[in-house]
């Protein structure tokens, strides 16, 4: 029984040991970097951020500034012109007339310049990448199908929220041809329905709300 005792004690013990060694191994420091992220944009080394310098939206140092007519400013590339209205006080503005305005651009660049560096490695990155992607689907030229769990009511409007990065990837491969991608419920289900994004907002950097309606 003493053996038996002493064979269950080494057991914990050697259980104990291998939990320690794979915490040991997991290193979480890197959890919220970019897989590839080049050493040089990592948050510490970068100047800190000025609040009034921060676009709404993207909630990032503003990056090609542009300034709405109400006086609000945000990233050219945040601001599309599918915002009818001023994202932040809700009048009407011209979005797709709105400039860069060079006077602040130089600043931020003069004042930021690590910071400027790193979001326009990513935007030259994001912009190949669907470059990428609209080369390889014009090859097979179909309709984007999307496997999700929302409501689609035929003949009328509906709301989706995308959030997981393929989705969004899709979208935004949508939103560059003809806006219309095939949504099917249920993998097991074989209708799909055929559908057109309305108007969509992004709400975050990899977040995006699109109004749908099935066609
Ligand atoms: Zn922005
Ligand atoms: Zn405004």
């Amino acid at each position: 029984e003493q053996k038996a005792e002493e064979m269950k004690a080494e057991e914990n013990k050697a259980e104990e040991n291998k939990a320690a060694e794979i915490r040991a191994g997991v290193d979480d420091t890197n959890f919220f970097k970019e897989e590839d992220e080049p050493a040089e944009f990592a948050e510490e080394k970068l100047e800190p951020v000025d609040d009034n310098l921060v676009c709404p939206i993207c909630l990032d140092l503003l990056f090609e500034p542009v300034c709405t007519m109400c006086g609000h400013t945000f990233c050219k590339a945040c601001l599309t012109e599918d915002f009818k209205k001023c994202p932040l006080c809700s009048e009407h503005c011209f979005m797709n007339d709105a400039k860069v305005n060079i006077a602040l651009r130089n600043v931020i660049e003069k004042s930021f310049p690590k910071r400027v560096k790193k979001r326009q490695y990513y935007h030259d990155k994001r912009v190949k990448e669907l470059e990428e992607e609209l080369k390889e689907k014009d090859n097979f030229s179909e309709i984007p199908v999307f496997f999700i769990m929302g409501h689609v009511t035929p003949g009328s409007n509906d709301f989706l929220r995308i959030f997981e990065p393929r989705y969004h990837d899709m979208i935004n491969l949508v939103l560059q041809r003809d806006r219309k991608f095939v949504i099917i419920r249920k993998r097991a289900e074989k209708l799909g329905y055929l559908v057109k994004i309305e108007e969509y907002r992004r709400v975050m950097d990899n977040r995006t709300i699109i109004k749908i309606k099935s066609l």
